[in-house]
């Protein structure tokens, strides 16, 4: 997986990189949000809307995560977490006293010095920063409670070219090590496994390899094999699975022609045909023309080829080097087993002048703004007038920013683009000049931060109306400051998510440690970013103090008005680009086959073969026993029992479970949409969406959104389908879900109560701005994950729960849609109240769970 330009690419389609796991992570990575999205296509059912973020922000960071193109696959087990499983924030109030620590002598004795150690009351952990005294590896040794255990190794690996080869490297690492000399020992690992994660991510600046499990032994058997990966991979002496991985001549015949082959340079095609992709690219390497961030890490398919073997050992000599590593451990286990088994890897190695030659340097802000126009590749046919893209992009700073600045920036990028009534992001979308918004808002997650927001299917001739507005719009914001409501509605979010710590099904630990290592990464304190209580409490007083136009303005003036780092893209689309690429490509291959002799050429066709038979030959059984698993005794014979109380609540079942929830209420509101007429199933996406978008009898769509910002932890709706085992019809449902503090309870259950009842589908250019963002997502999605639509529509052909599926979120849906409100708005309107009237229906008869 690989962590692409501005942090904000699609993600890879994890199936060039791996047969079985289907999804990359996205999480969340700024100082604020924690609450991490994941969405994936789980195995025991299926959303068919992306997992909408419970605090409504479909665009807060979730763009920018993203980013991953997974190597290693998303291995999320939803077996014991669901999205907003209790399990995931459950943590004591208090400090828990029996927290073990480290004895420093036994630290020392096993070769690490405590640089500091701290109590983080946000995390209720104890948190101690080693170092190792021989190599200077540190390690961050996290104790708390939480039984999801979290390791991670963390290299610093800034590339000098676009040749892809931290991208290559991590993918390498997996392909077999010393101990573990499988093809894929993780893919035999997790047969005999129970991590909750497993993945690998490769960032502008930095590779990750993290591993969580709540079985402890399991946890030690994956920590232990990471370590073997990345320490002593077979790819280094096995010029074979670079060539897999990388890049390779393929030659089958001598009489064919030569073409490229290997895993991330499929990958990385996949991903330059991706117009947000090469936008976000594009973006980032022009506001970073100096510096590591300049490149791209992921790899660029026409530079891919340049890299040669010799630079790919020397870079994995070079960075893969314990004085390079940032090491994370957290959970429950035991502290000292942690260090011991560290010790035993590390204590093989000397110090290295690594962690000097890693370094990243700064970019230095422009005196002028630039402008760049990127080509795009599209496809023959269609109307390509209103397929232009524009997007205008800041280099905030030449510096990292301190944390009280980076999260007051968090809360005014909220403010601005966090909700659908953010008032930048409703003032674009209502403008008509284009089909979605792009940019990810601010990214801090590189060592400068960024800005950036933008519009896409946009005419050409509305190119400069979009900058223009973008401009008018953030000068106005700072001239006229925000809505009090709007702040408390934004404040409440941000504090909610901050305070209810829930990342779903990703690991608390993880989260946590990414967020730690976005600043430790760059030779910062790693406890900070772990810690928001006081610049909470500092931003709040002062909004209170001085008013939020005194605190916002300032910075709109000052890291965008006054700015003049700023890049703007345009990116036009080209039906010839793609062809014109391939044909540059092939005359690269026809010279390469020109300038080989005949020996050379049979030469090429027998590593072929045997590149190909290599890959064709099972692992031998001996290699098999190498890898670690978990026998029957390792593995609790009880079920975990979720506690459930049935009740009734006027003819209305209500399944009640009584968990430590830190005194966050949730629910589910779950209504049956089985008797639904088969020809509204297209329609109910934009139906959950118009639920909460379009207003009610009394509240504009502004007002309401405020109203559950500032009293809810956020309220969601979105369809359900599942079949069930042993029957043959599927459940499906509409589930309208929320969350708020218990005492709040009232005020969650009136609003959701409202938006059924009052709910007015009479606004018809809000409609249309529906339809058009869904267009623009489902054309992001053909291009992204193409093999996730096939896949669901042979799902759709195999059982009635697919069909559903696809009916509501297939590539048919869109174009039926279309038609429909164009057709005539008056009978959408009716139908969506029938729709209202046979699924949602007003004597509720929903069951809360
Ligand atoms: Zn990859």
């Amino acid at each position: 997986m690989e962590r692409t330009a501005l942090l904000r690419s699609l993600s890879c389609s994890s199936l060039a990189c791996n047969k079985f796991l289907f999804s990359a992570p996205k999480h969340s990575r700024s100082f604020l949000s924690k609450s991490s999205t994941v969405s994936a296509a789980g195995r025991y059912h299926r959303r068919l809307i992306p997992n909408r973020s419970l605090i409504r922000r479909n665009n807060w960071r979730s763009l920018s995560v993203a980013s991953s193109h997974s190597s290693l696959r998303f291995t999320y087990s939803n077996k014991n977490f669901s999205s907003l499983s209790p399990r995931a924030v459950a943590s004591p109030t208090q400090p828990s006293p029996d927290i073990a620590g480290v004895e420093d002598e036994v630290a020392e004795k096993l070769g690490f010095e405590k640089v500091s150690e701290e109590f983080i009351g946000e995390c209720k952990s104890k948190a101690v920063l080693f170092k190792h005294k021989k190599t200077g590896a540190e390690v961050m040794s996290v104790s708390n409670d939480d039984e999801n255990k979290v390791f991670g190794i963390v290299f610093r690996t800034p590339p000098k070219d676009s040749t892809g080869i931290p991208h290559i490297l991590e993918h390498s690492v997996l392909c077999g090590s010393r101990k573990y000399p499988l093809k894929e020992p993780f893919v035999e690992l997790l047969k005999g496994s129970l991590h909750t994660f497993l993945n690998a991510f490769t960032y502008p600046d930095r590779t990750c390899y993290p591993v969580a499990s709540t079985n402890a032994k399991d946890f030690y058997n994956l920590v232990d094999v990471y370590l073997d990966a990345v320490f002593f991979p077979k790819c280094i002496e096995d010029f074979q699975t670079f060539q897999q991985e990388g890049w390779h001549y393929e030659l089958n015949d001598t009489s064919e022609d030569i073409t490229y082959k290997g895993v991330v340079f499929n990958e990385m095609k996949g991903v330059y045909s991706q117009p947000d992709n090469l936008l976000g690219r594009t973006a980032q390497q022009a506001l970073f023309p100096d510096n590591t961030y300049g490149v791209d890490s992921g790899g660029d398919p026409q530079v891919i080829p340049k890299l040669t073997y010799e630079e790919f050992k020397e870079f994995h000599r070079k960075y893969y080097h314990p004085s390079n590593a940032r090491i994370w451990f957290y959970g429950d286990d035991d502290p000292i087993e942690r260090l011991r088994i560290l010790s035993e890897y590390l204590d093989m190695f000397d110090a290295s002048t690594a962690p000097d030659e890693s370094k990243v340097e700064p970019q230095k802000l422009f005196s002028e703004p630039v402008r760049f126009v990127e080509k795009y590749p599209v496809g023959e046919g269609g109307d390509l007038k209103k397929k232009h893209m524009v997007c205008l992009n800041w280099l905030l700073s030449d510096k990292p920013l301190d944390l009280q600045t980076e999260l007051t920036l968090g809360f005014l990028d909220h403010l601005m683009l966090g909700t659908p009534a953010s008032p930048l992001r409703k003032v674009l979308l209502e403008s008509g000049l284009g089909d979605a918004i792009i940019g990810g808002g601010v990214e801090d997650e590189l060592l400068q931060p960024q800005f950036s927001i933008g519009l896409k299917g946009v005419s050409e001739d509305d190119i400069p109306k979009v900058e223009e507005l973008i401009m008018s719009s953030l000068k106005k914001l700072a001239e006229e400051g925000f809505d009090t409501d709007a702040v408390e509605a934004s404040m409440n979010t941000i504090e909610f998510s901050l305070r209810e710590n829930n990342t779903g099904s990703f690991p608390r630990g993880l989260s946590l440690m990414l967020r730690s290592i976005g600043k430790w990464i760059y030779d910062m304190d790693p406890f900070e970013p772990l810690k928001y209580e006081k610049p909470l409490m500092i931003l709040k007083a002062r909004i209170a103090e001085e008013g939020s136009k005194a605190v916002f303005s300032p910075l709109i003036e000052k890291f965008i008005l006054n700015n003049p780092h700023c890049v703007t893209i345009e990116m036009q689309p080209d039906p010839e680009k793609a062809s014109r690429d391939e044909a540059a490509e092939k005359e690269i291959l026809n010279k390469v086959k020109a300038s080989m002799t005949e020996e050379d050429l049979a030469e090429l066709a027998r590593a072929t073969q045997e590149l190909k038979l290599k890959q064709e030959t099972p692992d031998p059984p001996e290699a098999l026993r190498s890898v670690p698993s978990l026998s029957l005794h390792d593995i609790p014979k009880e079920p975990i029992r979720v506690p459930t109380e049935v009740g009734d609540i006027n003819g209305v079942k209500v399944l009640q479970h009584d968990l430590f929830t830190n005194d966050v209420l949730y629910t589910d509101v779950v209504f049956d949409m089985s008797s639904l007429k088969r020809e509204l199933l297209p329609l109910v996406p934009l139906f959950c969406q118009s639920l909460l978008e379009m207003g009610t009898k009394d509240l504009s769509f502004v007002q309401l959104n405020q109203l559950i910002g500032r009293k809810t932890g956020g309220i969601s709706v979105y369809p359900f389908t599942s079949s069930i085992q042993g029957k043959e019809d599927p459940c499906s449902h509409i589930i309208v879900r929320g969350k708020s503090m218990a005492g709040c309870a009232d005020d969650l259950f009136n609003l959701i109560n409202c938006v059924i009842q009052e709910v007015q589908f009479t606004d018809q250019q809000r409609f249309k701005q529906f339809v058009s963002q869904s267009k623009a997502r489902m054309e992001s999605r053909l291009r992204g994950s193409g093999h996730g639509i096939a896949a669901a529509r042979m799902d759709a052909k195999l059982n009635v729960s697919g069909w559903i599926s696809e009916q509501m979120g297939g590539v048919r849906v869109t174009w039926n849609s279309y038609k429909g409100w164009r057709r005539e708005w008056i009978m959408i309107g009716q139908e969506f109240h029938h729709l209202l009237r046979r699924s949602v229906n007003p004597y509720f008869p929903g069951k809360v769970a």
